[in-house]
């Protein structure tokens, strides 16, 4: 009997494999050593998996006589994984290009922030716009990052602030999800800022008191999914007694931690993160010696955004040093109202793995 697949991608230059043992990341000297195949085909099944990857010759005697949807002439090529991107901010309205003009005048994140400016800006737009709006403009952004090669986003809420906000844009991330093919892990960012009127711990405790348990009953129910938990800890925004409250929060009703540290000042945030058993932790253009050390002895991931580094005129991260210590080290284009970046691609480009 002859079984029918959906596509065959025959005789690659290269497969690249990244790992052959299954391993979940790698880090330090293995990631010199990356798995590649030379002179390969790989057969993808009707169920959309990849069924085989082999030399070419391999695999030509092993489905001889089955059937393809479809074949491709892969020769000459390089077949790759598709690119995940660790960090993005995709749900918003209100255009920002005109904080273009002020940050090549020399102003700051802080200073468009205090100018009324920034992310209050996105705020409010997002706060008025419908889903069905906020869903049209995330659906046509996804599709840009799947152009460039993406096919798992990491999408955060947290221009909202408010529950009823957040909400609304973790129902577009989950809408989404579900209609669109490409994989999202949805991360709830309340604490993305604090919102006008309130002090920092007033937020967290609306955060700790009124969303979690509000998310946690949508989860429940399966309206919402959730994965990761976020806080912007920085000077001015969340110190880190902050941070740790609304991060315990969210850990302990099973989200994964996943958040903004170490960015604009030293925080000791990859510290923190480490302690709380981080899955992650974004940004470190400031992380400590004894933060880098702490995050590769806990295993917790390094999201660098060279995109904002360079968009901010900040100092890149020391992607080379976290290697060097093997920290297991993720990239995200950052995309976000300031940030314009869809393409994975384009953050390779940026200056990021200079030594320093
Ligand atoms: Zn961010």
């Amino acid at each position: 009997m002859t079984s029918s697949h959906r596509l065959l991608l025959e005789n690659a230059q290269q497969v690249v494999l990244v790992c052959v043992r299954g391993e979940r990341f790698l880090t330090g000297s293995a990631l010199r050593s990356l798995a590649v195949l030379e002179g390969a085909s790989v057969v993808v099944g009707t169920d959309g998996l990849i069924k085989a990857v082999g030399p070419a010759a391999v695999i030509q005697s092993q489905f001889s006589g089955e059937t393809f949807e479809e074949r491709i002439d892969c020769s000459g090529k390089c077949i790759l994984p598709g690119l995940v991107d660790a960090h993005t901010h995709p749900v918003w309205a209100g255009e920002r290009v005109h904080e273009f003009a002020m940050k090549l005048a020399g102003a700051t994140y802080m200073d468009i922030h205090q100018a009324g400016g920034g992310i209050n800006f996105t705020v409010e737009h997002t706060r008025q716009a419908s889903e069905e709006e906020l869903f049209c403009s995330f659906q046509q952004r996804l599709q840009c990052m799947m152009r460039a090669g993406t096919t798992l986003v990491e999408c955060k809420s947290g221009y909202g602030l408010n529950l009823e906000t957040e909400l609304k844009m973790l129902r577009v991330i989950e809408r989404a999800r579900r209609e669109l093919h490409l994989s999202l892990s949805a991360t709830y960012c309340g604490a993305h800022s604090v919102p006008k009127g309130k002090t920092a711990v007033e937020a967290a405790d609306d955060i700790i008191n009124h969303h979690l348990p509000r998310l946690k009953e949508l989860s429940r129910n399966g309206d919402l999914h959730v994965d990761n938990i976020d806080v912007f800890c920085e000077k001015g925004v969340f110190d880190l007694d902050t941070t740790r409250r609304i991060l315990e929060g969210g850990k302990k009703m099973g989200l994964q931690i996943n958040f903004h540290g170490d960015e604009l000042h030293p925080m000791k945030a990859a510290e923190l993160g480490a302690e709380l058993g981080a899955q992650a932790i974004s940004h470190l253009e400031e992380v400590s010696d004894e933060g880098i050390a702490a995050m590769a002895a806990a295993r917790c991931s390094a999201v660098l955004l060279p995109t904002t580094a360079y968009m901010l005129r900040l100092k890149q991260p020391r992607a080379r040093k976290m290697l060097d210590e093997g920290v297991i080290v993720a990239l995200g284009s950052d995309f976000n109202p300031n940030a314009y970046c869809f393409s994975m691609m384009g953050t390779f480009d940026l200056p990021v793995w200079r030594p320093s």
